[in-house]
């Protein structure tokens, strides 16, 4: 993280060029970025297993978080962890997106299933600080911001997940400008817990006469308790948890069936604007799913990476054996090399990839220049999906290869690779699935605007790839990547061509062109990471930590950026078939 931070994406030159509340200078991004990984160590990791085994428990209506979550959560509270993000009018920190991600993908490794009950709430609270007015900001932020209160997002009904034109909860006008909120969201994550006084809501909802469909969807704050006239939790406000699932991995994390029975909420923003509303959370949120994936891989590839550095088995044809009886270590097969090597390809690039997209976030947020906030916002609608879905995907995979590298012991409980692949697993369905995520991309974010968007970041690569050409070590990668782009390019032409005559297209190509688009974006960090590397004279944590970057971006180059022909070739095979195919015969 400090090598991106510092030598790639130059904080210390970037942090200035913002209006931030406060100057982070390059030693106090440091400070915080041991601090956190301080906490991940030593309060949250310890937790993990145990939370895993014994889960949430429901009992008459509440939900027990596993042993040791309360005490945790109340030690990240009072760290200040919780407003990291938030407006320091209502006391948060005003911290960046770019240090947040570090914050998330540190939470995450550690501990999965804790680290969504203080994250959810920074996406609440930016929705409220973005869209609520000022007497709401004035009653929750700053709670919110403490820890007292944690939030949640209310989309999902039975018959309404990634069509939340379907949901039917409904609010109703109340005398006194407040809301009667009345129906049922299922999968709600920290709907219920006993870490905090109070829960509050963001709850997607329809007044009456609303216009169908996504047009019709306001968005309310409903608290589980209302708040007295000196800001205390005081009565309950009809808002029930009606069970919670029991679910494959995040075990401590309480996902609720949530009954609000004429609960009282009050508006967020305009009426029928929710959805634009929600996204504000979700665009940050969806960002924060990438850290998710990237997080447990690391942890995930720590753990692979030692192990194959004991274990011995077998004769490696790669090192000199004669004269030693001993079985070769793990790490000399070439076939655990390769997992090896392409966990590291995706770790750092994804790493990268969240830095660079928060970096477009802080631009948006905190800069006076307004081509630079336009160009960054482009690209942020762009990312987000790819950021969500491919490091998502490459996460789960990752992990997954980690656990190939244990062998039997991957499988089993006691190493926490089987947790940890369980746990990687939601981020591929939550927050929108990542196949709606791929439709979003190629059908909102390109195909409508004929391409303009990808033009862009396209240009940013290729200018970068032309720079990099006159060094001698880069000259081949960034042709390769030019290459990429070219093919990157082409098909995007022929899709927005096509998609004008062929309404199937955009669904048949999405995945693979949002996967075309990850690879080469990857490709693009690789890059930067090796232009910015000093091979020569750094040496971090007393380990040729440099050299060891520099082989993993030769493997990115020489066998990984491959994909993208693979991807291009994929994103139209197959068109006839799939057409032609009967739901009944399928
Ligand atoms: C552990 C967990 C925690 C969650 N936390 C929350 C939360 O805090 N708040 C909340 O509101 N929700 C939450 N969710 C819900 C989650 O966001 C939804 O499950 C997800 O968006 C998918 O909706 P669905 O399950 O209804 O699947 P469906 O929408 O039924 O989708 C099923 C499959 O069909 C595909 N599909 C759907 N529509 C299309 C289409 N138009 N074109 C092509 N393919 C399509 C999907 O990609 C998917 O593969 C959570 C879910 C889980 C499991």
């Amino acid at each position: 993280m400090k090598y991106l931070l510092h030598r790639v994406f130059n904080v210390g030159s970037f942090f200035p060029t913002l209006n931030m509340p406060q100057e982070l200078e390059p030693d106090l991004v440091d400070a915080i970025l041991h601090e956190v990984a301080r906490m991940a160590e030593e309060v949250l990791a310890p937790l993990n297993q145990s939370g895993d085994s014994s889960g949430c428990r429901f009992e008459s209506g509440r939900v027990l978080t596993p042993e040791g979550f309360k005490q945790a959560y109340d030690s990240f509270a009072d760290g200040g962890w919780c407003g990291f993000t938030g407006a320091p009018d209502y006391g948060g920190q005003g911290m960046p997106k770019l240090l947040s991600v570090c914050l998330e993908e540190m939470l995450f490794a550690a501990n999965s299933s804790f680290a969504l009950y203080p994250l959810l709430t920074s996406g609440a609270a930016l929705a409220i600080q973005a869209h609520g007015n000022p007497s709401l900001q004035a009653s929750y932020l700053g709670s919110l911001y403490s820890g007292k209160f944690t939030g949640t997002m209310c989309l999902t009904e039975p018959q309404s997940g990634s069509d939340l034109g379907l949901l039917k909860t409904r609010a109703i006008p109340r005398q006194d400008d407040t809301y009667s909120i009345e129906g049922t969201k299922i999968f709600i994550t920290g709907g219920e817990h006993d870490l905090t006084e109070n829960i509050i809501h963001l709850v997607l909802a329809r007044l009456p006469d609303s216009p169908a469909g996504v047009k019709g969807i306001s968005m309310f704050l409903v608290p589980r308790q209302l708040l007295n006239e000196n800001g205390t939790s005081g009565a309950n406000n009809q808002v029930k948890c009606g069970s919670i699932e029991q679910k494959m991995g995040i075990k401590a994390s309480a996902t609720c069936v949530m009954n609000f029975e004429g609960s009282i909420g009050y508006l967020v923003g305009e009426p029928n604007q929710g959805l634009a509303c929600m996204f504000t959370m979700m665009n940050y949120e969806r960002l924060t799913m990438g850290s998710q994936g990237i997080g447990l891989s690391q942890y995930a590839y720590q753990v692979a990476r030692d192990y194959a550095l004991e274990r011995r088995q077998g004769r490696s044809p790669i090192i000199d054996n004669s004269g030693s009886e001993d079985a070769s270590l793990l790490a000399d097969h070439p076939d655990i090399r390769r997992m090896l090597l392409t966990l590291r390809g995706n770790l750092m690039a994804g790493r990268a990839l969240t830095f660079y997209t928060a970096m477009k976030l802080d631009v948006c947020k905190f800069s006076d220049d307004r081509d630079a906030i336009e160009s960054a916002t482009v690209l942020v609608d762009l990312l987000t999906p790819v950021v969500k879905a491919y490091c998502t995907d490459r996460g789960f995979e990752d992990c997954v290869s980690a656990q190939q590298v244990l062998g039997g012991y991957g499988y089993i409980k006691d190493w926490g690779l089987e947790q940890c692949v369980r746990d990687a697993r939601i981020a591929q369905i939550y927050e929108g699935t990542n196949g709606i995520q791929a439709l979003d991309l190629l059908g909102r974010k390109v195909v409508r605007n004929q391409g303009s968007s990808i033009r862009i970041l396209v240009t940013e690569i290729e200018e970068f790839a032309a720079r990099c050409k006159s060094h001698e070590s880069l000259y081949r990668k960034a042709s390769v990547l030019k290459r990429s782009t070219d093919e990157l390019m082409s098909l995007t032409q022929h899709l927005v061509k096509l998609a004008r005559s062929e309404p199937a297209a955009v669904g048949v190509a999405a995945v693979s062109y949002l996967n075309l688009l990850g690879t080469v974006t990857y490709g693009y960090m690789w890059l930067q990471i090796l232009a910015n590397a000093n091979f020569d004279e750094e040496q971090i944590n007393g380990e040729n930590y440099l050299e060891g970057i520099r082989t993993a971006g030769e493997y990115y180059f020489d066998r990984m950026l491959s994909q993208v022909r693979f991807w291009t070739d994929t994103a139209l095979a197959g068109l006839g078939p799939l057409l032609a195919m009967k739901s009944n015969q399928l």
